[in-house]
């Protein structure tokens, strides 16, 4: 009701009616007034409140500009990320497709190179079984020509035992791993090795106790391996034939190569008080001499000398003259080696040659020169070399054949690298210098001589050079190994210990790089 009252109440109305009003009225009217300046007041501070919540609302505003202009920057920053991402990628692709195409292109190569491996490997397996043919059909021709002479000696069945070992390649290489030491003896590393054989051509590797379990790493192929339990006897037979050349005119050269302690000198000479453990020297002699009395019943007449020296330090020494070897050392110039004369068809006098030489084998043992080393007190530092001579005549009414022949049996120093002979005298270091480099320069001869004797048929100037000069081992053997009627056998000798299997295999790598030379002559 009273708000209807101040709606029609007007001021302009005021004076005339306050003279006219009652005092009740004026009462309601001061009412009126109050109120009126309450509302007034209420509605000044509800402005205030606008006016700030307007102010408020600008600020959120401005707040919200600058949170959208932040916004805007971070999505416009976003978008060049992107794109450089995306640049990458595309790098990345292009990378990969690179890669993914050099690895099928790798596959491809690793495939061929297996193809090539495996035709390899099986071009060796053929030349193996070639010359395992060959070798038996020698084996069998070789039969044929002993019953044949037998029965008659004569040109042709030389002709044929020469064509025998022509088939067998002028330079062999056999292998032989000693047994260990006989029972009670301890061995070094409480291991055996143990060989295995592929083939009687091939080893295997070696097998050093259950629990090192070395798996063979390389094969080794050559002429012929004899593993542990080989007999003297065994060993004679693959080289008695060879020997017998030297009755028909031939230089034969047989070498004993392997660490010290590998079984070189009981290949070569063995023991001269039991038959059965006789080496390569006692047999040749007993061998030739048998030949020998066959022959002269076909009037064949022979001569023959020996001789046995070393090398030592470079140095040649006579080993049948004790008393000469040091001053022969010094004055190299005027040395003249003891010939021994063993033999002679002609001679009157009863003779004994085969004692006499195996006299003079056990003197040349005594002095041969020998050195402590940390393998074997009875170390040879040097090389032997026993050489018999053979000269043979035949006269009959039809013509008159001569032949010089001779068979050389080369004991080889130990084949020792330098490191594992430390903490021992400066002499003994000198030593193994000397003997590691006369061995390396005997191994280029025969490979400088095999290429030679590969491209025969090629003209004389094509030569390699043959660096006979560079040692004294093979300055020495020169006439020996370059004569047309030369022929060459290598023994390489294995230990069977677990402790020597770094040299083992060193000296089999040794020995198929000159068997690699009957290989290459052969093509
Ligand atoms: P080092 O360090 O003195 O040369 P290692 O122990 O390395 O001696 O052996 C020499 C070589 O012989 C190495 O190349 C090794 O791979 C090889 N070898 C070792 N044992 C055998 C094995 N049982 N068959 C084949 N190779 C082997
Ligand atoms: P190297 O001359 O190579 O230094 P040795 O021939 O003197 O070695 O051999 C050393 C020792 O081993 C010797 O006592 C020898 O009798 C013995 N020996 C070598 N090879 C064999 C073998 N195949 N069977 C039995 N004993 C052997
Ligand atoms: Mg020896």
């Amino acid at each position: 009701m009273e708000s209807t009252d101040s709606e029609h109440f007007s001021l302009t109305d005021l004076p005339e009616a306050v003279e006219t009003m009652s005092n009740s009225q004026i009462l309601k009217l001061r009412s009126k007034l109050v109120k009126l300046k309450k509302m007034l007041k209420e509605n000044n501070c509800g402005n205030v409140k606008i006016g700030y919540l307007q102010q408020c609302i600008r600020a959120q505003k401005h707040k919200n500009l600058l949170q959208m202009i932040k916004t805007e920057k971070a999505k416009a920053a976003l978008l060049t990320k992107e794109a450089k991402l995306e640049d990458q990628a595309l790098l990345l692709q292009e990378k990969e497709d690179k890669l993914q195409a050099k690895k099928e292109e790798l596959k491809l190569r690793q495939a061929s190179v297996e193809r090539m491996r495996e035709k390899k490997q099986a071009v060796e397996d053929t030349l193996m079984q070639d010359s395992d043919q060959l070798k038996s059909d020698a084996a069998k021709l070789q039969t044929k020509i002993t019953e044949f002479s037998t029965k008659k000696e004569t040109g042709y069945s030389r002709f044929l035992r020469n064509t025998v070992q022509e088939l067998r390649g002028n330079i062999r290489v056999l292998c032989r791993v000693r047994a260990g030491p006989e029972e009670g003896v301890r061995v070094r590393n409480d291991h055996l090795v143990e060989v295995t054989l592929e083939s009687k051509r091939c080893l295997k590797g070696m097998k050093v106790g259950k629990e090192k379990g070395y798996e063979p790493k390389e094969r080794f192929v050559f002429d012929h391996c004899f593993v542990q339990g080989s007999t003297q006897e065994e060993v004679f037979c693959e080289v008695q034939n060879l020997v017998t050349n030297a009755l028909d005119g031939y230089k034969v050269c047989i070498f004993a190569y392997g660490q010290t302690g590998s079984g070189k000198t009981y290949t070569m000479e063995g023991e001269y008080h039991e038959r059965q453990l006789y080496g390569i020297i006692p047999r040749t002699v007993v061998h030739i001499f048998d030949l020998l009395s066959q022959r002269e019943k076909d009037q064949w007449r022979f001569e023959i000398q020996c001789c046995f020296q070393e090398i030592y330090m470079n140095q040649i020494r006579d080993l049948l003259d004790p008393e000469n070897c040091m001053t022969q050392m010094n004055k190299a110039s005027s040395y003249e080696p003891t010939l021994v004369k063993v033999y002679s068809t002609e001679s009157e006098e009863k003779q004994t040659p085969v004692t006499e030489i195996f006299d003079l084998l056990k003197t040349a043992r005594e002095n041969r020169v020998t050195s402590d080393n940390k393998f074997n007190a009875r170390s040879s530092r040097s090389h032997s070399i026993f050489q018999l001579f053979i000269n043979s005549v035949q006269e009959n009414s039809e013509k008159k054949v001569k032949f010089e022949g001779c068979v050389n049996l080369i004991d080889l120093a130990g084949s020792e690298r330098l490191h594992k002979t430390q903490n021992v005298s400066k002499k003994v270091l000198e030593e193994s210098k000397a003997i590691n480099y006369s061995l390396s320069c005997l191994k280029d001869v025969i490979q400088a001589i095999s290429s030679n004797s590969s491209t025969e048929d090629q003209e004389v100037e094509n030569e390699n050079h043959v660096p006979f000069r560079n040692s004294k081992l093979t300055y020495f053997l020169k006439p020996q190994l370059t004569s047309e009627s030369a022929k060459t056998l290598m023994i390489v000798n294995a230990s069977s210990e677990s402790a020597h299997i770094p040299e083992t295999i060193n000296s089999l790598r040794f020995a198929t790089e000159v068997n690699k030379c009957v290989v290459s002559r052969s093509r």
